[in-house]
């Protein structure tokens, strides 16, 4: 009886301590008595669950405000805490389409350092092998403690043991991935299909707040492959085998071409970046693309070329507005590196809203991505679900044995 009574204190505790953490990553430095008031627990124990944070390393204060409010005892002001910046972090890895993102990221979400490297190879233990090697170099960067490894790919997963089931670009079977990234660096794995980690990041961001009808986001990537995330109610929206928003091979125009699964105007072979530059490597032989990249740059000063990407940001727009109108989203953001030149983001736009027609008042504004950083957003990504793990209540603070009082009192672990 006795033991069930503490595990339950202990599940509480965990669950307030993670309501901390989250609300730190979320808004920044902010003093204690905000915390208590917007995450409705009493200011003893946000103080009491603080005080353990700052025993770990976790939370660190500014020590000059903290310095004035020492000495200016007469209404001194209230000194904001924030997660510390230095002491641990996650490894976010994204398996690209033919790259591998490898890099490290703080407990704010900065990313501290990161590299690309082309994959070689395909087979999961070959991926481990250039993971591990991406990992030694950047660990001589920057040796903080390590949480967790995140991965994302496009991929179907089972994100309940981390295993890679079936519908991906690697031909992976039944791959459990997490426990042979878990058995070769010895720390908690997560691994997420990427749109969903993706939308999941921009929804920790900014959170959709709204009373009467479901908080809902979703994100619509238009890349190698297009995808779907959502997350609604704080939850990603999975379906009943990891394949909710996979619009890969899902009808869209009946007379369109070839798709490789072999029906014909799959989304994929009509909108994809893939398709794109199969059909202008057969428009232009001579100077043939391989790069959106170069696609795009060859489009400023090619009319037929710039038709193609016309073409295709109008078709995204109608896609958009189908799916809006089936969930009818409270946000809708749309990601991919060749929809998100300003030309092609307003065709899309344009699109979007006529497709809608007098109704398009009546649905959710197109939005971009709210993460405006140098780096590739599945990557980004990879790290916001690493840290999601870390500031759940999963996590456990242990009491260390020791002496020297300069030393933290307590360590973390993720426990795997
Ligand atoms: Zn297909």
């Amino acid at each position: 009886m006795k033991q069930t009574v503490i595990a339950d204190a202990e599940s509480v505790r965990a669950m307030n301590r993670s309501r901390v953490l989250q609300h730190l990553f979320r808004n920044g430095p902010t003093p204690r008595y905000k915390i208590a008031e917007n995450i409705n627990l009493t200011q003893a124990s946000v103080s009491r669950i603080i005080a353990e944070c700052m025993d770990a390393g976790l939370i660190v204060q500014d020590s000059e405000a903290s310095h004035m409010a020492e000495t200016n005892k007469v209404g001194r002001p209230p000194v904001p805490i924030f997660l510390n910046p230095n002491m641990y972090g996650v490894v976010a890895v994204h398996i690209g389409a033919t790259w591998l993102d490898v890099g490290l990221v703080n407990l704010q979400g900065n990313v501290i350092c990161h590299l690309r490297e082309q994959r070689k190879e395909e087979t999961p233990e070959y991926v481990i092998q250039q993971m591990q090697h991406a990992i030694d170099v950047l660990r001589q960067k920057d040796d903080r403690t390590m949480l967790a490894i995140s991965i994302t790919l496009n991929a179907q997963v089972d994100c309940r043991n981390g295993q890679i089931i079936g519908h991906n670009v690697f031909n992976w079977n039944h791959v459990p991935l997490a426990e042979m990234v878990q058995n070769t660096f010895h720390v908690r794995t997560i691994i997420d299909t990427n749109v969903y980690a993706m939308a999941l990041a921009e929804y920790v961001r900014a959170p959709v707040t709204s009373i009467q009808t479901d908080s809902s986001l979703m994100l619509v990537n238009v890349g190698t492959t297009v995808g779907m995330g959502m997350v609604v109610n704080q939850s990603i929206v999975r379906g009943k085998t990891g394949l909710s928003g996979f619009l890969e091979h899902t009808p869209w125009q009946a007379d369109g071409p070839l798709c490789e699964c072999g029906k014909k105007g799959c989304i994929t072979s009509l909108l994809s970046d893939r398709a794109l530059l199969a059909t202008a490597r057969e428009l232009r032989p001579d100077k043939p693309p391989f790069k959106i990249e170069d696609l795009v740059q060859l489009a400023t000063d090619d009319e037929v070329l710039k038709k193609l990407l016309r073409d295709r940001a109008v078709a995204v727009g109608q896609l958009l507005a189908t799916l809006v109108s089936v969930h009818d989203p409270s946000r809708l953001i749309l990601t991919g590196s060749s929809v998100m030149g300003p030309e092609e983001f307003m065709w899309v736009h344009e699109s979007y809203t006529r497709s809608l027609g007098k109704h398009a008042a009546d649905y959710v504004e197109l939005e971009t991505s709210s993460y405006d950083v140098p780096f590739p957003l599945p990557f980004v990504a990879s790290g916001v679900l690493g840290l999601q793990t870390v500031f759940s209540p999963q996590l456990s603070l242990l009491p260390i044995e020791q002496t020297d009082v300069t030393q933290l009192s307590h360590s973390v672990a993720l426990p795997y």
